[in-house]
């Protein structure tokens, strides 16, 4: 199952997956084998019944890709808990695979730093209060907080969640995937605007290769989910031009 497969890095990842003999299941808002909400719990559950109708309660893979930029509250609700509350509902089908794998989309912009108490919201899953502290933030002027809180917060969930029971102990590798600036439509103004792709390219440095296409994301995705991917789970690996390396400096 690949979500947000209708766009982007998502079906480019869909495809790939289907070039390899794959049979996937996309899910977006439309375009896709399953259309869900995933910004709503109700929707999250759909999606997940859905794919489960489809499959006969076993998943070998799961890739979660869909996503929202920008400072609308409601990302918080898409790109954290559309993802870790999607992973959770189809836990068991994973477990019921013989080699069981899955991986969330993350962000470099990690590095950054986060709103601490939007990001320990997310954690202790109080989706309303998360959405509350969000709405506070848009109020205040840090509306651009959101996006790399709710993208650190599923990085620390996925660290959490590996090795909680039902992951690792089930045989399921559980990872995030880190990119810098995708040459998608979500960062379409990133880079066709002057000013914001300067201001872009001083946040997310790309020494390596530079803006990326969807399918350098999409290699990545679907190493982790294959069964290639034994031993890896609990990361968050960045492919992002040296963007991360650039801007932590070395390994202490
Ligand atoms: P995109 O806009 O091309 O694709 C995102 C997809 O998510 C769309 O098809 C959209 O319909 C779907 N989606 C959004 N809200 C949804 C909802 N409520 N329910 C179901 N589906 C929904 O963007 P992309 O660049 O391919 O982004 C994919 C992932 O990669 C996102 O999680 C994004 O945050 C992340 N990411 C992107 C970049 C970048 O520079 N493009 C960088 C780092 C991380």
């Amino acid at each position: 199952m690949v979500t947000g497969a209708a766009s982007g890095i998502g079906r480019c990842t869909a495809d790939l997956l289907r070039e390899r003999g794959d049979r996937v299941i996309g899910v977006d808002l439309r375009g896709t084998e399953v259309l869900a909400d995933l910004s709503t719990g109700d929707g999250r559950r759909a999606a997940a019944e859905a794919v489960l109708a489809r499959t006969g309660g076993t998943v070998d893979g799961v890739v979660t890709c869909a996503g929202l930029a920008g400072t609308d509250p409601r990302l918080v609700s898409v790109n954290y808990f559309g993802t870790t509350e999607l992973l959770a509902h189809l836990r068991p089908a994973l477990a019921a695979a013989p080699r069981p794998r899955a991986v969330a989309v993350s962000s470099v912009v990690v590095v950054h730093g986060c709103d601490e108490a939007l990001v320990e919201a997310c954690l202790s899953g109080a989706e309303a209060e998360a959405l509350a502290l969000a709405g506070r933030a848009v109020a205040e002027g840090r509306g651009r907080q959101l996006y790399p809180s709710s993208k650190a917060a599923l990085a620390r969930w996925v660290r959490r969640t590996c090795l909680a029971p039902g992951w690792a102990d089930a045989g399921i590798p559980l990872n995030a995937v880190g990119p810098g600036v995708v040459l998608t439509p979500m960062a379409a103004t990133a880079v066709t605007d002057e000013r914001t792709r300067r201001a872009r390219d001083a946040a997310v440095p790309m020494p390596l290769n530079h803006h990326q296409p969807p399918e350098s994301v999409a290699e990545v995705l679907a190493f982790l989910v294959s069964e290639a991917n034994s031993h890896i789970t609990g990361q968050l690996v960045y492919a992002d031009g040296g963007a991360e390396a650039t801007l932590r400096g070395p390994l202490a």
